[in-house]
């Protein structure tokens, strides 16, 4: 076959002697002429035709270029090398901020709590986070001898991988009961709920940090989930399990955190991996990453002892044929379970960091993440800001370097006593702030981060 450039030139020298065959003998000047001019055209064109020619591998090699660093720019994520970034402070803090709600009782209205989280999701890049409002209506249980008509609040965000057919769902209750233990006897006003869920938000909230922070990307999709009314009867979980179905959402796992901070600091470190009956190989291999990647052993409950995986909210999936595996502190304090002794302060927070790595670890086995070097290495050398003048007798300023800017952090000024004295979220890269009125003596200056991260700087007042 004749390539296409050969083609091209017989084209031009056909027509070159069709005018030669066609032109008047005595007008010889012209035909060399139209010659030249031939020529002229053949070496325009064959030109022109280069020119396309390099474009086109030009395109080429930038595709070339763009597949290689696609494919080999990534890095499969090795699941020992982030977990030393799960942070027990950060995992503290989400439980106190939920705490916080004084009550997270599910008939009053969570949407607050739903709010709260869905905004910590955003704040970690997932921007389509949403809170999913449904009604129910409950009639009088043991506990409330009322009957309930309202609303209550899932939150549900996704990080879409390359291949967002597959589905790594990661899920935990946000609401909580106060029924004063084994007293039964409800006090909706007060359900602080530390350990029974907020550790579970928490370990889900600190996986979306993680991803967000050191840019993690994901070959399958993972689903965020915060479910309500669990402790009403596994309401939220219920519904997002039934939208799986009615949508067929291929999941391939649920991986649910309920209670995971509580953990004798003197006591071996244990954690309950309630299985499921279509789930089995899946919590053996949950089991064997706690072997690997944490301090904790793993417990697979037999016979009655695995009771409890129908009292939290991979129940729903389970039921309905979706794989799902709960974790649960092996160690169960009847003294802190729903009462008002369920507080922060209970806890173990190493526990909980540990709950974290193994949680990393099984989703980066499920949805499998990439990374791409460059950015670990910007994370890795992580700056603080400074403050200047210092001692100051005016203003000071608080410069934060690029790499650390980020628009909606928090700066707060604490006395010797630990008082908050001055508090501003308006932040430019030099935010100035007036130490004039303020008595003398040290101070700390604290910024804090939208993920959650906070740094500080001592400065003297003179
Ligand atoms: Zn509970």
């Amino acid at each position: 076959m004749m390539n296409q450039g050969t083609r091209d030139r017989e084209f031009f020298y056909f027509r070159v002697d069709k005018l030669f065959s066609s032109a008047p003998q005595k007008n010889l000047t012209n035909i060399f002429f139209y010659i030249f001019l031939s020529d002229i055209n053949v070496k325009i064109y064959t030109f022109a035709k280069k020119i396309l020619n390099m474009k086109k591998s030009l395109f080429f090699l930038i595709f070339i270029l763009f597949f290689i660093f696609s494919v080999f720019g990534q890095v499969k994520v090795e699941t020992a090398d982030y977990l030393n970034y799960i942070d027990r402070d950060s995992i503290k803090k989400t439980v106190l901020d939920m705490e916080n709600f004084t009550t997270r009782y599910a008939p009053l209205g969570n949407r607050n709590v739903a709010q709260y989280i869905q905004q910590r999701l955003v704040n970690y890049g997932i921007i389509n986070t949403e809170i999913d409002t449904f009604y129910k209506n409950l009639p009088p249980s043991l506990l409330d001898f009322v009957p309930f008509r309202g609303y209550f609040y899932n939150v549900r965000g996704s990080i879409l991988g390359t291949n967002s057919d597959s589905i790594v769902i990661i899920g935990a209750h946000l609401d909580a009961i106060n029924h004063n233990g084994s007293q039964y006897v409800l006090n909706k006003n007060f359900t602080p709920g530390a350990d029974d869920n907020a550790s579970g938000v928490a370990i889900m909230i600190e996986m979306a940090r993680i991803i967000h922070q050191y840019n993690l990307k994901t070959q399958n999709r993972i689903d965020f989930l915060a479910f309500d009314a669990e402790e009403l009867g596994l309401h939220g979980a219920a519904r997002d399990a039934q939208r799986r179905i009615a949508e067929q959402d291929k999941v391939i796992i649920m991986v649910n955190n309920d209670m995971v901070s509580n953990q004798p600091i003197e006591e071996e470190y244990r954690i309950n991996i309630h299985w499921y009956d279509n789930a089995r190989p899946e919590a053996e291999y949950a089991a064997s990453v706690c072997n690997e990647y944490s301090s904790i052993r793993p417990i697979l409950p037999q016979g009655n002892d695995n009771g409890m995986r129908e009292n939290s909210d991979s129940w729903e999936y389970a039921k309905k044929g979706i794989k799902s595996v709960f974790f649960i502190e092996y160690s169960f304090d009847q003294d802190y379970y729903h009462t008002s002794y369920d507080i922060c302060e209970n806890y173990n927070y190493e526990y909980a960091e540990e709950v974290g790595k193994v949680n990393f670890a099984l989703l980066n086995h499920y949805a499998r993440f990439n990374s791409y070097p460059f950015d670990i290495q910007t994370v890795k050398d992580r700056e603080n800001f400074s403050v200047y003048p210092n001692p100051v007798q005016r203003m000071a300023n608080i410069a934060i370097p690029t790499s650390m800017y980020v628009p909606s952090c928090m700066i707060q000024v604490f006395d010797n006593y630990g008082r908050i004295c001055y508090q501003t979220s308006v932040i430019q890269q030099r935010t100035p702030i007036d130490f004039s009125e303020f008595a003398s003596g040290l101070y700390v200056v604290q910024l804090i981060t939208p993920d959650g991260h906070s740094y500080s700087k001592k400065i003297v007042k003179i």
